[in-house]
């Protein structure tokens, strides 16, 4: 190895170890700054979230952890469909969760928002998550008619079968309305945690997704305990239904809980996406992919799940 080699080696080695403490906790330690000093809570979600877009997409390009699945001037065309459509449909879940909000605001004043923030932030990632954990759970491994259908509005998501930072918002818009809108805010805000309770959550819930899906070779160690990112993440969405447990999208607490937790330190899965990709549409295909839930062909990806142990 020559020595500009031999620095780029090094460099990935300290990045791959680095980045996902550095930014994970700087966005924690950001958010508490932005609460400590009264500053607007949206702006303030928005520059964290931003940046850390920004940095892991040029990461990822530079530093793939496997060129094969680095995003493409096509996969980015498929993502901005996806995206627009995730816009749209936030949009209308966030109108929605504030009229929910207003009404339970005036319903009276409820206990939980007058928890410290070390105690509301850890119960709110659990209770997200535990019921985060067995609706995605029972999407991807319950046969009963409903089952089925969850899992053909989730496939959309699984379809790809390359996983990078911009891909995160791929998905049917009716898995946003059912999992990243209906969860969130209707849990989060009609159990009544307080503004900042619900900013922390949301950038820890935003960051950690970003992670999930990040093309490079992360090496969280201990952390991948205590939160989902992207060695656990990244196994979810194996093409192989033995290995792909952890349906956590927080923390990986319920996973290890409930036997599906899923951590192999340095190893990649070898094939990415669904089992059977010729039973679904391309995700390219937006409007048969959009349409494949109220079909009756696709299958399932897993059958009888993931129960792999630590
Ligand atoms: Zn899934």
């Amino acid at each position: 190895m020559g020595n500009a080699e031999t620095t780029i080696a090094r460099t990935e080695y300290v990045i791959s170890r680095t980045v996902y403490p550095l930014f994970f906790f700087g966005a924690i330690g950001a958010a508490l700054l932005t609460i400590a000093k009264g500053w607007s809570l949206g702006a303030a979600t928005g520059a964290i979230i931003g940046t850390t877009a920004l940095t892991l997409i040029l990461l990822e390009a530079i530093f793939p952890a496997k060129p094969e699945w680095r995003m493409t001037f096509r996969s980015f065309l498929r993502d901005a469909k996806y995206i627009a459509a995730a816009v749209a449909t936030g949009a209308a879940a966030s109108y929605v969760g504030a009229m929910l909000a207003i009404h339970v605001a005036g319903a009276g004043h409820s206990p939980v928002a007058d928890l410290p923030l070390y105690v509301a932030v850890p119960l709110a990632i659990l209770v997200f998550d535990l019921v985060q954990y067995w609706v995605h759970r029972w999407m991807h491994e319950t046969s009963w008619p409903l089952g089925g259908f969850l899992w053909r509005v989730h496939a959309a998501h699984h379809l790809p079968d390359r996983v990078y930072v911009l891909m995160h918002p791929a998905a049917h818009p009716l898995n946003d309305l059912i999992v990243r809108q209906a969860i969130n805010i209707g849990l989060i805000k009609l159990i009544g945690f307080n503004a900042d309770a619900v900013f922390l959550f949301s950038v820890i819930t935003a960051v950690g997704g970003l992670f999930s899906h990040f093309n490079l070779d992360v090496r969280a160690g201990w952390l991948n305990y205590l939160f989902t990112s992207t060695e656990l993440h990244r196994f979810h969405h194996s093409a192989d239904p033995a290995e792909s447990g952890n349906y956590g999208v927080v923390t990986p607490f319920w996973d290890i809980v409930f036997g599906t937790f899923v951590y192999r330190p340095g190893i990649l899965p070898a094939r990415l996406g669904v089992d059977d990709p010729a039973a679904y549409p391309r995700s390219e295909q937006y409007w048969r992919v959009f349409l494949l839930p109220f079909r009756r062909t696709a299958q399932r990806v897993a059958s009888g799940g993931a129960t792999q142990g630590v």
